[in-house]
């Protein structure tokens, strides 16, 4: 009798897992359960609507959902339409893929004013997530702050500054772009708390902000470390090359001549959040100057303001609990040991290390979790899977999305999509189900 697993989340981390397994154990039969009714997680949500060469890794995953044995059910969410319980009693394992969809807070006085959006949430919304379609960020100022110093900063900062033009090949959503487009923005500043050796942008990701058509990259030169190895130690091999070339391209922003680009990103390092002043609206961020000493980020007592009027915390990513499986609220995941939570329970992605790499790096814990379900699980006969699932689907009447529906979804999305767009996204669950099922009576 072949095992039956389920798969609870369709981003990357879930896909990899997918794929594992159809080879660990090519009859097993795999059922992703996805709260949207799109698969491909934070590849669709998250990666930059400008960046559509790696949003094309979900081509890939593709294979993995056309085979026979894999099967998906979109607009299913554990926790509301069935239970993680439910799902074990079904399934002989249960692999959670759920990501860290939510922001990190940011905890200082001002925080919740308006004007104040994570990045978990903005990113969602220029990214037509149907949880932030109703977000609309007050656009009308022409100073805004990104506060962090990794890569999703650098694509916020970007989306906010880039032209009409460049953006042309993107799959900006129309209501986002109509905003972005006519939005005032003309100064963006991305604050970091550490100075520039500790930023965590890619190198290609940071020189795309020097090849901006209207945007000039403006770093202070005397913010630069003169002496590598003293800010360097302490980093590997790898991570000292990475932050080399950073540097290298950061002292080049900072030689640049003044230009006739109407726009300005600032990359301002050793300044850490204290206060967002203002009235209802945000009005200005007061920072603090730090210093780095021996590895450690001190205050130094000296403030200052950056008055704006649109603030994105992009200070990191968190998971939120499952009910039934355990929780570290203090890491953020679900503890386990190396992916095993408890026989028949693994955990795979953000959800298993905490929000950090590349979508590469979770394709090993999809091979960990694969090997380990081949060891632990015999198949158990009272567990029929995706029969059962199906009928408390039917018996609870929801409209679960299969990968022939996402499909057609997508071919109208291509259909839809105008000029050099790639697609034209839904953006609520009601517009996708409408369009497959028509309007309801
Ligand atoms: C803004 C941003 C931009 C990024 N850009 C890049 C990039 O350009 N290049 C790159 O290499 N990496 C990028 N990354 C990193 C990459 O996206 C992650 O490494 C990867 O998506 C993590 O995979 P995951 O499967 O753990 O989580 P996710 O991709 O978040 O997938 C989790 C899935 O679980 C589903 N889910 C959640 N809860 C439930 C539930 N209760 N029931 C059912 N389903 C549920 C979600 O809807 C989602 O589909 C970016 C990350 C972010 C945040």
């Amino acid at each position: 009798m072949p095992l039956s697993i389920a798969i609870i989340g369709s981003g990357p981390a879930g896909f990899y897992t997918a794929d594992a397994l159809t080879k660990a154990c090519p009859d097993c039969r795999v059922d992703f359960i996805e709260r949207l009714p799109t698969p491909f997680g934070l590849i669709r949500g998250g990666v930059a609507p400008d960046h559509q060469t790696t949003k094309r890794v979900a081509k890939k995953y593709e294979n993995t959902a056309m085979m026979q044995h894999v099967h998906f059910y979109g607009n299913v969410e554990i926790g509301r339409d069935v239970s993680l319980m439910e799902l074990r009693a079904m399934y002989d394992a249960v692999v959670l893929a759920v990501g860290a969809p939510a922001d990190k807070k940011l905890t200082i006085p001002g925080a919740n004013k308006i004007g104040v959006h994570g990045s978990a949430a903005f990113v969602g919304w220029y990214n037509g997530h149907p949880d932030f379609r109703d977000l609309k960020p007050d656009l009308n100022t022409n100073s805004a702050v990104v506060i962090g110093n990794g890569n999703v900063a650098v694509d916020v900062a970007r989306v906010l500054l880039r032209s009409p033009r460049g953006m042309a090949e993107s799959d900006l959503p129309d209501h986002v772009a109509a905003m972005i487009h006519a939005a005032p923005i003309t100064e963006v500043h991305m604050v970091g708390r550490r100075g520039p050796a500790d930023a965590k942008f890619t190198n290609v990701e940071l020189r795309e902000m020097g090849n901006l058509k209207l945007t000039n990259p403006r770093v202070r030169p005397e913010q630069l470390p003169e002496d590598l190895d003293a800010v360097l130690a302490g980093y590997d091999e790898r991570d000292r090359r990475l932050r080399i070339r950073n540097l290298g391209t950061l002292r080049e922003f900072s030689t640049r001549k003044d230009t006739n680009k109407p726009k300005n990103v600032y990359f301002d390092f050793f300044a850490s959040p204290v206060e967002i002043l203002g009235g209802e609206q945000v009005e200005a961020i007061r920072f603090e100057r730090t210093r780095v000493e021996n590895g450690k980020c001190l205050g130094t007592g000296e403030m200052f303001e950056i008055e704006c009027g649109l603030v994105i915390p992009s200070i990191g990513y968190r998971s939120e609990p499952i009910e039934g499986a355990p929780f570290d609220e203090k890491q953020g995941i679900i503890p386990n040991d190396n992916g095993r939570i408890e026989a028949g329970l693994y955990a795979v992605g953000w959800i298993k290390r905490g929000p950090s790499g590349v979508i590469s790096s979770n394709r090993p814990d999809g091979v960990i979790v694969a090997e380990y379900i081949a060891e632990d699980i015999t198949a158990d006969p009272d567990r029929h899977g995706r029969d059962q699932l199906e009928a408390v689907l039917k018996q609870r009447r929801i409209r679960w999305i299969g990968y022939s529906d996402w499909q057609r979804l997508e071919a109208m999305e291509i259909e839809n999509a105008e000029g050099h767009a790639p697609r034209k996204k839904f953006v609520t669950v009601e517009d996708m189900i409408h369009a497959l099922d028509g309007l309801p009576n």
